[in-house]
């Protein structure tokens, strides 16, 4: 026992595509600037954030459903290429 703890102090949230509670720090915060979705890498853009996993099918199940327009308040579909794109060189990476 190092005495460390893990006492709720985890900051956890939902991945809006699998709808999977995951530590923050697993998770891609995603703001919305005018009507595009951009990744915020560094988790350092003001305004609302919703968070998905940097995979495609978590991507893709959050798009299908409308989950970044209704997460991040925006009337309309948001833009997500540049979003893809991201998480696509993302997970190549990771290979
Ligand atoms: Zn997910």
């Amino acid at each position: 026992m190092s005495g460390r703890t893990h006492g709720g102090a985890c900051p956890e949230r939902m991945c809006v595509g699998c709808r999977e509670r995951a530590a923050k720090s697993d998770l891609l915060r995603i703001v919305r600037i005018g009507d595009e979705c951009v990744p915020d890498d560094r988790g350092t853009l003001p305004g609302r954030g919703a968070y998905v996993h940097p995979a495609v099918v978590c991507l893709d199940q959050a798009v299908r459903r409308r989950a970044f327009s209704r997460a991040l308040r925006s009337e309309g579909p948001l833009d997500t290429a540049a979003l893809r794109l991201r998480v696509q060189r993302a997970a190549e990476q990771d290979e």
